[in-house]
C-alpha cells in the first residue's frame, strides 16, 4: 500500500484553487500498481455474489468495469445529467455553490441483486451520498459495500454515509 500511496500524484489547485487533486493516472499507466489494485478488489468481493459492480463518473468506470469482468458481475454505470441514452432515474444534490445530479437507466438493477458501488476518491461524500440514495429510492437493490481507491479523511465523507459498510485502499 506504501508504493501505492506515493504513486498517486498531487496537483496543487486543480481543478480550481485551494483544491489538491488527486491524480491517479500514474496509478493506472502502471502495470504492477493497477493490477495489484484490482486483484485486491477481486479478492475482497469474490464469494459475496456480486451481481453488479456501479461505477461513478469518470474515473469510477475505469474501476467498475476492471472489477466487474474481474468477478464475472455485470457493470452498471451512474452518469452526470443528461448522458445517459435511455430512460433515467436522477438524483440531485448540493454542492458548495449550486447542485449537481446523477444519474442511472431505469433498467440498470433488479430486485433482490447484490451491488458493489465504486468511486476512485471519496471527497466529502456527496458523490457517492447521492447514487446511494439514487440507488436505494428506485432499486430494490442491495448495496453491499461502497468502495474508493483512495479516501480523503480530513473531509469526514464517510459521516454522510453512516448507514453504509465502505471501504478505502488508501487513505490521505
Ligand atoms: P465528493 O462528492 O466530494 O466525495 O467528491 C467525489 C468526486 O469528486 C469523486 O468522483 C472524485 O473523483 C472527485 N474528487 C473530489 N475531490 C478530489 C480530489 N481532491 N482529488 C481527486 N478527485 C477528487
Amino acid at each position: 500500500m506504501e508504493t501505492l500511496k506515493q504513486i498517486i500524484r498531487d496537483i496543487p489547485d486543480f481543478p480550481k484553487p485551494g483544491v489538491l487533486f488527486k491524480d491517479i493516472t500514474p496509478l493506472l499507466g502502471d502495470p504492477v500498481q493497477f493490477t495489484k489494485v484490482v486483484d485486491h478488489l477481486k479478492e475482497r468481493y469474490t464469494g459475496k455474489k456480486i451481481d453488479h459492480v456501479v461505477g461513478i463518473e469518470a474515473r469510477g468506470f475505469i474501476f467498475a468495469a476492471t472489477l466487474a469482468y474481474a468477478l464475472g458481475a455485470g457493470c452498471v454505470i451512474v452518469r452526470k445529467p443528461g448522458k445517459l441514452p435511455y430512460k433515467t432515474f436522477k438524483q440531485t444534490y448540493d454542492l458548495e455553490y449550486g447542485s449537481d445530479a446523477v444519474e442511472i437507466h431505469q433498467d440498470a438493477l433488479k430486485e433482490g441483486e447484490r451491488v458493489v458501488v465504486i468511486d476512485d476518491v471519496l471527497a466529502t461524500g456527496g458523490t457517492m451520498a447521492a447514487t446511494v440514495d439514487l440507488i436505494r429510492g428506485n432499486f430494490k437493490a442491495e448495496i453491499v459495500e461502497a468502495a474508493f481507491i483512495i479516501e480523503l479523511e480530513f473531509l469526514h465523507g464517510r459521516d454522510k454515509l453512516k448507514d453504509l459498510p465502505m471501504y478505502s485502499l488508501i487513505q490521505f
